[in-house]
């Protein structure tokens, strides 16, 4: 399979015939290297409703058909978009023909573009059975460490840039609670207020925990 990072909080995990993209911000994105036109989706999962996560997230959908799995507010005022959602709320499990996802906690706020208040998660993917785990947008808490009791994360997708969410200092515990043999930041440098330092996060990581860390440029893809 493939880990693309398309920037920001947006990613896709593919197997070449299907794709899973998460947080689809590519219009307005000052680092996207695509543009939302060409991007391929089977699903679509959402960790929250700000802007900036929501992004193409329905036009893409319109286009491909594919299902928009968010937490049952957000998924609620999607579906009035005509869409085929999926609605879960924490600590819930939606199957898919390529695996499962599930909603866990994220700590944070969120309130959509239109005015939906909803509250944000992070998402526990299973894809083809590889383990993937999208913090979402989180400050730093304790129950990070229980998201892989019961399925052991190959890859973590950390919010490193602060102002909105943990820093790359606070991320270093994170990484720690969370145990995945690989981080992937993200979050960073899209504007001003969360640019941080990438390599420096990587380096601290890999001092003080036993995870490694992979950072990709937008439009950069990682195969496992
Ligand atoms: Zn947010």
């Amino acid at each position: 399979m493939e880990i693309r990072y398309i920037g920001h909080s947006a990613f896709s995990l593919s197997d070449g015939d299907t794709t899973v993209l998460i947080d689809p911000f590519i219009t307005g994105n000052p680092k996207a290297t695509v543009s939302a036109d060409e991007l391929q989706a089977t699903t679509i999962l959402l960790t929250h409703g700000h802007g900036d996560h929501i992004g193409d997230a329905v036009p893409i959908a319109k286009r491909t058909g594919a299902p928009v799995l968010a937490i049952v507010e957000l998924a609620g005022e999607l579906g009035q978009e005509g869409i085929e959602v999926r609605d879960p709320n924490l600590g819930g499990t939606a199957k898919f023909d390529w695996g499962w996802a599930k909603l866990v906690p994220a700590w944070h706020t969120s309130t959509t573009p239109k005015g939906t208040v909803n509250t944000p998660a992070g998402l526990l993917i299973n894809f083809k059975d590889t383990i993937i785990y999208h913090l979402g947008d989180t400050s730093l808490f304790s129950d990070l460490q229980l998201v892989g009791r019961r399925h052991p994360i190959d890859y973590a997708l950390m919010c490193i840039g602060g102002h909105y969410t943990m820093d790359r200092f606070d991320a270093i515990d994170a990484a720690g609670l969370v145990a995945a043999k690989t981080v992937i930041p993200c979050h960073y440098n899209t504007f001003p207020p969360i640019e941080t330092d990438a390599q420096a996060f990587k380096a601290d990581v890999e001092a003080a925990t036993s995870s490694g860390v992979l950072v990709l440029d937008p439009g950069q893809t990682h195969t496992h």
